[in-house]
């Protein structure tokens, strides 16, 4: 603990872009050994379906299963898992769900249609996606909040099937995991995961059917699969290390803004953790409640790693300057840790999720809040959005001419048309125009 220091920096120092600029650089991995290895799996999950999926995940998994059916969960072995979780568990999990679901029918968007004068009809017929893969992680750690995070929004956009597949190290089931599933209504779960549980839900193999997207975190493995298959089906995004940004007054209790930056840094080493404040006695405050409570924690190595390598305490002249920093670092979760958070609202811009006042623990949104935590890191707030309803939809354009509205736009799509050199588009809108 003694060399343990984090990072402090200064708006006013004369190279402070720079540093900022190297805090925040984070190559997402690209690993040509992995790549390898992912090019690999794939391709025999491709050729080889259920045989390669069930090599690999004994190989990788430590199972000792024989056929792909040994690898599917029965819809019985899911509602058992939930109704003989420990009462409390059952109830929190509920509790969550229902908030998630509450906050997600929100987003739900209709079908349009608009009619011009001439009886032309113009719109956007929403679909939801017909079948969605979801990777659930399980190699070192359960998530059964990541289960609520995505198969609910799926739900709510009325995907008609949910696929499920959740890596069971030496064939271990997670109760909490299977239960999440049984209550956001996951349709299918197969025990499997890496990069074949990724090619089995692009490609498809006999017995797993191929899906339309593949949504859900994992390791580098799972990152570079999904990369790699994106076409042959959609992907949700590829998100790195997770990040917490607080911005703060001053007047937050220090031991509450430090638990808050260690929530993210107990992720992983590479997890960003960085509080901006206009106070300096604030930032010794905050940097002495951390060495007081890491000592405490049980995941102290992590954050230690991660505090030291990748969090800074950030002084700036005043709180109009954190917000405009904060909009650079466009952090994947903002705490506005202030008396008004409504008040610096208008000022934020990049932001993947906003938490707004002292309360308001950034750990609350990881679980039940209600909206998504499956949020864009890396800066990727500057052009992109939580997970969603949106997500598991898709809209197409309806185009219905009259008689009268064919021969007024033909006359415009034959003069562009001609303008491109396309005769059969003219001449396809001409035939259209009345005499
Ligand atoms: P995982 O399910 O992502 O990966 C386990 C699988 O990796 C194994 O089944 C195996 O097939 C494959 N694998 C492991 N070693 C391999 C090797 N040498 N060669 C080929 N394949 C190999 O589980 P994990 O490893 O625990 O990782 C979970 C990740 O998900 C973590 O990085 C965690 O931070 C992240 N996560 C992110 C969020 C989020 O919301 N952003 C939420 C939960 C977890």
């Amino acid at each position: 603990m003694s060399e343990f220091s984090i990072t402090r920096l200064s708006s006013t120092e004369e190279n402070f872009d720079t540093q900022l600029e190297n805090l925040l650089a984070w190559e997402s991995v690209s690993d040509a050994k992995v790549n390898q290895i992912v090019d690999d799996i794939l391709s025999e999950v491709k050729q080889q379906g259920d045989a390669a999926v069930v090599s690999y995940t004994n190989r990788f998994d430590l199972t000792t299963v024989s056929s792909m059916s040994e690898l599917e969960l029965s819809p019985d072995r899911l509602t058992d898992a939930l109704t003989t979780l420990p009462q409390a568990q059952r109830t929190a999990l509920e509790k969550a769900a229902q908030r998630i679901r509450q906050y997600h029918e929100k987003q739900k968007s209709d079908s349009w249609q608009y009619t011009e004068d001439d009886g032309t009809m113009l719109g956007q017929k929403v679909t939801p996606l017909d079948r969605v893969g979801l990777y659930v992680p399980g190699g070192k750690a359960a998530y059964p909040s990541s289960v609520l995070m995505n198969a609910i929004p799926a739900k709510v956009a009325g995907v008609t099937e949910i696929i499920m597949v959740v890596p069971t190290p030496r064939g271990e089931l997670n109760q909490l995991v299977l239960a999440a599933a049984a209550l956001a209504g996951v349709d299918r779960v197969f025990t499997i995961g890496g990069a074949q549980a990724v090619a089995a839900l692009a490609y498809g193999t006999e017995t797993i059917p191929k899906v339309d997207k593949i949504v859900g975190p994992g390791n580098i493995y799972v990152a570079t699969a999904k990369r790699a298959v994106f076409g042959a089906v959609g992907i949700d995004m590829i998100a790195g290390p997770s990040e917490i940004l607080v911005v703060c007054d001053g007047k937050t209790n220090p031991d509450w803004v430090a638990m808050d930056l260690f929530s993210q840094a107990e992720h992983d080493e590479d997890a960003q953790a960085i509080l901006i404040t206009p106070d300096v006695d604030f930032i010794d405050q905050v940097e002495a409640s951390i060495r007081k409570l890491l000592p405490t924690m049980e995941r102290k190595e992590i954050i230690e790693v991660s505090l030291r390598n990748r969090a800074a305490l950030i002084l700036v002249q005043d709180m109009d300057e954190a917000i405009e920093i904060g909009n650079r670092i466009a952090p994947e979760h903002l705490e506005l840790s202030v008396e008004d958070p409504q008040a610096l609202l208008p000022g934020v811009r990049h932001a993947g999720a906003i938490f707004m006042g002292r309360h308001t623990a950034e750990a609350l949104g990881d679980y039940c809040a209600g909206p998504n935590h499956v949020l864009p890191t890396s800066g990727t707030a500057r052009y992109s959005s939580p997970l969603g309803v949106y997500d598991f939809q898709k809209r197409s354009s309806l185009i219905m001419f009259s008689a009268d509205g064919a021969s007024d736009i033909g006359g415009v799509a034959s003069i562009l048309a001609r303008g491109e050199g396309l005769t059969a588009h003219a001449r396809s809108a001409e035939y259209r125009i009345k005499k």
